[in-house]
């Protein structure tokens, strides 16, 4: 069980750009004290006469005690909500809700990890080494993006893993290719026994696949478009098969963002699967709905 997440005016304290991200820490007590990796936060953008009602989301890369609990997020300018973040200044108020979502579930025993990021999503791996670090687990990080620019974290990742590889599509920075290129590799050298992974969708997938192959589990981050974050509107949801082995449509904000990777039905994501529990059925001739 998580601790409920909490509401809060948080204050912008410090606000730093590097390359493509923008790195932002705020102090938010209650969030920063409940907070388990993979978590993320809900920002409202806009200010209070916004037309922007829909608040965004963000992993959380640290957090610390100072001040009462700080929350460190990084993020790219994409639209109108992230290029609002960017322009704010120090003291700054702004309105935090987290943390949400299911965080990583954690190994019992001293297991050597795969952390596999890619981008901004990459941001979620980096309190979860630190507590894999504490149960004297190895993780192992692989990073990825299109170009230098959008691989996040590669120095931290020296520090906070036993090893650090890194793949960009435009063979800029380490490897040329995709970053789940070099995942069996690692499982291999490293005899890994889980693979955690955050980024597209299509990533997510391979690395099932792949952590599949080696008989580990894959437990993933999924980054799916959420409009609430709570779980009220349900804009976000996923076809996840449950204990039951029944599909289920579920929320990725409440029950995810976490998932482990076989259970998703990758395939059909972005649709209501006709065999998934309450799918609307086609009516036969003459039938009532
Ligand atoms: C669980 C989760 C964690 C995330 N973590 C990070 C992070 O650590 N760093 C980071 O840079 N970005 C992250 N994102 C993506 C981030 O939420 C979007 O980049 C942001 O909402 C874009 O807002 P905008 O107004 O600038 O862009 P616009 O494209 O103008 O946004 C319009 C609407 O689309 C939604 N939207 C657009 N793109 C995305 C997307 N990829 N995912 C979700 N919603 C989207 C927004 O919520 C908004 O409601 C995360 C998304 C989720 C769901």
């Amino acid at each position: 069980m998580t601790d409920s997440p909490v509401q809060v005016p948080g204050t912008l304290l410090t606000l730093r750009r590097a390359g493509a991200y923008h790195t932002m820490t705020l102090v938010a007590p209650g969030v920063a004290e409940r907070f388990r990796p993979g978590q993320f936060v809900a920002l409202a953008v806009g200010g209070e006469q916004s037309s922007m009602l829909l608040r965004r989301c963000f992993f959380v890369r640290e957090v610390k005690p100072d001040y009462g609990g700080t929350i460190e997020i990084v993020f790219s300018v994409r639209g109108k909500g992230t290029g609002w973040l960017a322009a704010l200044r120090p003291r700054d108020i702004i309105d935090v809700a987290g943390p949400l979502g299911r965080p990583f579930p954690l190994p019992r025993d001293p297991v050597t990890c795969v952390l596999l990021g890619v981008a901004h999503a990459s941001a979620a791996l980096f309190p979860l080494a630190a507590v894999l670090r504490q149960r004297d687990c190895r993780p192992c990080f692989l990073l990825g993006g299109a170009g230098s620019d959008d691989v996040l974290g590669a120095r931290g990742a020296r520090r906070a893993g036993d090893s650090v590889a890194v793949a960009t599509r435009d063979g800029s920075l380490g490897s040329a290719g995709q970053v789940e290129d070099l995942l069996p590799e690692l499982i291999e050298t490293a005899g890994a026994d889980v693979v955690y992974a955050c980024g597209p969708l299509d990533t997510l997938r391979t690395v099932t696949r792949i952590a599949a192959g080696y008989g580990i589990p894959a437990q993933v981050a999924v980054e799916e478009p959420m409009a609430c974050g709570t779980g009220v509107c349900m804009a976000c949801a996923l076809p996840v098969v449950g204990d039951d082995g029944a599909t289920h449509m579920v929320r990725t904000c409440v029950e995810g963002p976490v998932f482990r990777g076989e259970r998703v039905r990758w395939d059909d994501v972005g649709t209501i699967p006709f065999d998934a529990l309450g799918a609307p059925r086609a009516l036969r001739l003459g039938e009532r709905p």
